[in-house]
């Protein structure tokens, strides 16, 4: 795009346990391929041979526990080896993990109870841009690795890993996460909040999150494997006031043991203190990496939309989504939490309004809606919708009033799974 020319190919030798660290710009295509020994990208090995395509705008590392050379090829914004990394603690940590995960599988095979048979459940927490997304990754690819199927579990409403932004979901983790496609979306649970940030509906979102642990605590009671593997838990990077409360609702609602605080000793503190009283869960202090990228509130609106535009034609821009249109009549559009209180005219006398946070609100469908994202529930009544699972998305690309028609794209042809909609403050300005 009228830059500079393309630098040409050039290889780095890595000292055993260090990484190149890369940063991918927005348009040019980059490429990377192992020339000799071995090394991983967050957890995932790269394949012995052949070039290796990054997808734009990542920031990356490739680590080698054993000695490297490495050849990049393409443009980059920036790329330099470091010899400081904390892999050796994140990797120890792992072994602990897997250490419990052998112990649960045990326990199951001799009839133990659910409590003992139930392998970790890791929580990483931490401020923004302390790399707890990343070490999820890495837990989730070194456990899947090892042939455990963990299972992902994503709180990030701002930048989740696993679908849009304004979702919570979770998915298991069969094998090492790619490092082009990402976590795989065969079959993740999603549940849809619609927003980026918690403190718009804070009881909503906790109320997600209990139906997310029930969904995946009955998952588990069924199934051995996978209630042996555990969760590995991304949180957000909110970390006072309700942030905090919505992390200490977090640990206790998917009963976590094991909390992982990333890059402030402040907190450490004050969790560790806060869950003294539960001997079952252990609080664990982890140095950062120096190495992770630091994103202002900017950089992140801009990556939401990047996601929810992934979400429609694929990270490589290898999907079509199909257009379609629908009369008003065939949807019908709500908004989970309103907010909005009774009038007090509506209310016996003397009896104070009261609001509720997570009340079903129908919308009328308006020109408003155009450029935002809406879910497509899975519930077959509306009073269901809080409780349901979403099927996936579509984006409004036009309503026209007169005729009473909204125009939309969504990933897959044909009419849509449901016709409950949720609507949300998600916007995407296709170019
Ligand atoms: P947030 O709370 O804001 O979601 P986070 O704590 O989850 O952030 P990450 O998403 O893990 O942080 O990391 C931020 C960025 O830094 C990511 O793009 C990630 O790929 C990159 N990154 C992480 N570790 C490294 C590293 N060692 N070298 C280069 N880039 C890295």
């Amino acid at each position: 795009a009228g830059g500079a020319a393309a630098p040409p190919p050039r290889q780095f030798k890595l000292d055993p346990r260090s990484e190149l660290r890369v940063e991918v710009p927005p348009d040019a295509p980059l490429r990377v391929r192992l020339v000799a020994g071995t090394a991983e990208i967050f957890g995932t090995e790269l394949p012995p041979e052949g070039w290796v395509p990054i997808p734009p705008r990542s920031k990356i590392a490739i680590f080698t526990w054993h000695g490297a050379t490495l050849e990049l090829d393409g443009v980059t914004e920036s790329e330099y080896p470091s010899e400081e990394t904390p892999m050796v603690i994140y990797v120890n940590t792992h072994a602990i993990l897997d250490a419990r995960r052998a112990r649960a599988r045990a326990a199951a095979v001799q009839g133990g109870d659910l409590e003992a048979s139930q392998g970790p459940r890791v929580i990483v927490v931490g401020p923004t841009d302390s790399g707890k997304s990343t070490l999820c990754k890495m837990l989730l690819s070194w456990a899947a690795k090892l042939g455990w199927k963990p299972t992902y579990v994503d709180l990030d409403i701002g930048q989740g890993s696993i679908t849009i932004p304004g979702c919570i979901s979770a998915t298991p983790i069969e094998k090492p996460i790619d490092i082009v496609d990402g976590i795989p979306l065969e079959m993740p649970l999603v549940y849809f909040y619609g927003h980026p940030n918690p403190s718009i509906n804070a009881d909503v979102y906790k109320v997600l999150m209990k139906e997310l642990a029930k969904t995946l605590e009955r998952q588990f009671s069924g199934n051995a494997e996978s209630r042996a593997a555990g969760m590995v838990i991304n949180t957000m990077g909110w970390v006072e006031g309700l942030g905090y409360e919505l992390l200490l609702n977090a640990i206790e609602t998917f009963k976590a043991n094991v909390v992982l605080v990333l890059g402030q000793e402040k907190l450490w503190k004050i969790l560790k203190d806060a869950v003294q009283s539960k001997p079952r869960i252990d609080v664990v202090k982890l140095q950062k990496s120096e190495g992770v990228v630091l994103r202002n509130s900017k950089y992140r609106q801009k990556s939401r939309g990047f996601r929810i535009k992934e979400y429609f034609y694929g990270i490589t821009n290898d999907l079509a989504p199909h257009s379609n249109i629908v009369n008003f009549s065939d949807v019908s559009v709500y908004r989970i939490g309103g907010g909005h209180q009774a009038p007090r005219s509506a209310l016996p006398i003397g009896a104070e309004p009261v609001a509720d946070p997570t009340r079903l609100v129908a919308v009328n469908i308006s020109t408003d809606m155009i450029h935002t994202v809406l879910a497509v529930s899975y519930a077959k009544e509306p009073d269901e919708i809080i409780s349901s699972n979403v099927a996936g998305f579509i984006h409004v690309t036009d309503v026209d009033i007169q005729r009473k028609k909204l125009t939309y794209i969504a990933p897959c042809p044909g009419d849509l799974p449901s016709r409950l909609l949720i609507a949300s403050s998600l916007t995407w300005y296709e170019a």
